[in-house]
């Protein structure tokens, strides 16, 4: 496995390094906030950006933590993904460009649109003071 460079902007594990900066996936079934229920905001691990409510979290059966909607439009960048031969759309935070997930066309309404989303890259606020 490959370390994170000691000179690393963020403080991230070294699983957190490789789903987030060199486009990992984490094992389905295995992320911390697959079956989470608590409300409040799922930031970007990395930079603290806004990501997901809570509120748009639902159960897809995938093994990944699925939003139906980003917390913002302008929270999420996508790009296309043709690796594994397949074609998918990439999700990154668009501030500081940290890996996310996919997205999917699949999703339940009202966007039809499943955010398939890697738990280590999110780090979780709750709305409870
Ligand atoms: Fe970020």
């Amino acid at each position: 496995m490959k370390k994170k460079p000691n000179n690393f902007k963020y403080k991230l594990t070294d699983e957190q390094y490789i789903i987030t900066q060199e486009h990992g996936t984490e094992r389905a079934f295995s992320g911390k906030y697959l079956n989470f229920k608590e409300e409040g905001i799922y930031n970007c691990v990395c930079c603290n950006s806004e990501l997901f409510s809570s509120k748009t979290k639902y159960n897809s059966g995938t093994g990944w933590p699925s939003f139906y909607e980003p917390i913002k439009s302008g929270s999420i960048g996508k790009n296309i993904d043709q690796s594994y031969g397949m074609i998918r759309t990439e999700v990154h935070c668009i501030k500081c460009k940290s890996h996310l997930g996919h997205v999917f066309p699949d999703g339940p309404e009202p966007t039809g649109l499943r955010y398939c989303i890697n738990s280590l890259s999110l780090k979780f606020k709750t709305n409870k003071s």
